[in-house]
């Protein structure tokens, strides 16, 4: 089957769009004809070879959309051949102390499509039938595929998290990318205010029609803390959340009214940062990570799906012999939400 692969770490050029074998379906798994699959950052830093030390070859991929195309006989599921789902990219082992206790977001072995199993820039890719949700009939494969990991992640950082509350003033950084989109929708689903940012206007209109109450361009206003609190009667906000990372940490901390959480769940512009410890004495503050997600959480994200409140954001699309061109254009920043694989 054609499929986008690499053999080697290193740029764009590194991937490969060339035949790998098709895969066959194991016990209890399911197999997809993939109709699209979205990129991620974690996309790059698996290509580059940084943190990853998984075996080669491996096909990319992690955010799948197709439909059943076989399901394993002893698959414990009501899935049918020509049902239309995404994948939870999450393999839990079912069987190690946290997955038992019915906490599987700490599955200590857990493995990831389109990381430590070959992912879904390919025709087709099995997984658990577990982890396959069905979508809304009305809902097309190239929207669906650009949910999972960013819908499942700010559903997991806001609601879990955070536990956003109506009442919350919420800054969501970097409304352009896929996560800040699906913090938009979930926070104005929940009845929040929400303020965002982003570096350039068309990317602000572009939050706004998806329901930000207030936009900043950090761009012009380099103190957008100061900015945050013009905008909130001098107190800041309650809630900050967060997939930059260095570039706007403290600006970020220093958005916090007394109390107030930060749940940060990406370092796109750096890892490391200093921070004035001392600002925890004058407003005790609740900084979170992100870590990893649940299976109950994901089925909570779908409910929402399905009640048409939550939708993929598609930035650009792209044909599967252009994944090169689809890291370029990821790298470069200039879009608004998900960059999708049609295959
Ligand atoms: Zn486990």
């Amino acid at each position: 089957m054609k499929a986008v692969f690499i053999n080697e770490h290193g740029g764009p050029d590194k991937l490969v769009h060339g035949d790998r074998p098709e895969p066959e379906v194991a016990p209890g798994e399911v197999m997809l004809r993939v109709r699209a699959s979205a990129l991620n950052h974690l996309d790059l830093g698996l290509r580059q070879g940084g943190s990853y030390r998984g075996s080669l070859p491996r096909i990319l991929g992690c955010d799948v959309a197709g439909e059943i195309a076989a399901v394993s006989p002893d698959a414990h599921t009501s899935l049918k051949v020509g049902d239309r789902v995404i994948l939870d990219n999450r393999v839990k082992c079912g069987t190690c102390e946290s997955c038992r206790s019915g906490l599987d977001q700490y599955c200590t072995s857990q493995q990831r499509i389109g990381v430590d199993l070959d992912g879904g820039h390919a025709e087709y890719v099995t997984a658990p039938a577990r982890n396959a949700y069905k979508i809304p009939d009305a809902m097309g494969f190239t929207e669906a595929a650009a949910l999972p990991i960013v819908g499942h992640t700010a559903w997991h950082c806001l609601v879990t998290q955070a536990q956003i509350r109506p009442w919350d003033d919420v800054l969501i950084q970097a409304a352009g990318s896929g996560i800040g989109s699906m913090g938009i929708q979930i926070a104005k689903m929940m009845g929040a205010r929400v303020i965002t940012t982003a570096g350039s206007d068309w990317k602000l209109e572009k939050a706004r029609e998806l329901g930000a109450d207030e936009a900043i361009n950090y761009r012009e206003i380099t103190n957008f803390s100061q900015t945050i609190k013009d905008l909130t009667d001098g107190k800041g906000v309650d809630l900050v959340f967060d997939c930059v990372g260095a570039d706007v940490w403290e600006q970020s901390l220093q958005c916090l009214k007394p109390g107030g959480r930060l749940v940060i769940t990406g370092v796109t512009s750096g890892a490391r940062a200093t921070m004035d410890l001392s600002i925890l004495q004058g407003r005790p503050l609740h900084l979170m990570g992100s870590g990893g997600r649940s299976q109950r959480t994901f089925a909570d994200m779908m409910k929402v799906v399905h009640h048409g409140a939550l939708h993929g954001i598609v930035g650009k699309v792209f044909p599967l012999e252009q994944v090169d061109e689809a890291h370029r254009t990821m790298e470069a920043r200039d879009f608004f939400g998900k960059l999708v694989i049609e295959s």
